[in-house]
């Protein structure tokens, strides 16, 4: 397929992963999950705003019993550390002794998922999963295991495909990466 490029703001991107190859690795995750999860009835937890589109594709292909519920994690300046905490928004269900499944756009750091699953992990789930559009390993600062991953790639900044730069290109069906 021929690269297109889009300017957003003052940056120029080009066409990087094209919706074939996105909607197929989706597809092979859901079979994965559907296979691992079918008497689990999971909990999915998508993590807003990045996931609204890999969560759209990928739950029309999973077949199981199963909710699906939208959390936003909100950052604020922990007066105790220099780091960021981030808290979790919209959490209403009780995920006491449930299987959750959390759904990400993207780990760069594993500094989100990390804090996250730590939050979840102290409601005591029965288990807990995270299933990732894009994963950047060689940016990973935590040792975290993500189970599910429907694509790694390089150190590269991306859009498209719910992911933004400063808020423009969730819009776009294919997945960017920045050229200049
Ligand atoms: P982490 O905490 O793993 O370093 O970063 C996770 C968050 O950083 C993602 O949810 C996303 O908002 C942002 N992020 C990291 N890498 C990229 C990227 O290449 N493109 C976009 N659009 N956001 C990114
Ligand atoms: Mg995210
Ligand atoms: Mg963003």
């Amino acid at each position: 397929m021929d690269p297109r490029t889009v300017k957003l703001h003052d940056c120029e991107f080009s066409t990087y992963i094209f919706e074939e190859e996105i909607i197929a690795r989706v597809n092979m995750l859901a079979e994965q999950i559907n296979k691992e999860y079918e008497h689990k009835q999971p909990l999915f937890l998508a993590v807003l705003n990045g996931s609204f589109m890999f969560t759209a594709d990928l739950m029309k292909r999973i077949s199981i019993p199963c909710e699906i519920s939208f959390i936003r994690l909100a950052s604020y300046q922990d007066m105790q550390s220099t780091g960021k905490v981030k808290e979790i928004l919209g959490l209403s269900e009780d995920i006491h002794s449930r299987h959750v499944v959390v759904l990400e756009d993207i780990v760069d750091t594993g500094h989100t998922v990390h804090g996250l699953l730590q939050q979840l992990k102290e409601r005591k789930p029965a288990s807990v999963e995270v299933a990732t559009l894009l994963l950047k390993p060689d940016c990973l600062q935590h040792p975290l295991d993500v189970k599910y991953v429907a694509r790694s790639i390089p150190n590269d900044f991306v859009v498209g495909y719910g992911l933004d730069y400063n808020g423009l290109g969730r819009n776009l069906r294919d997945i960017y990466k920045i050229i200049s």
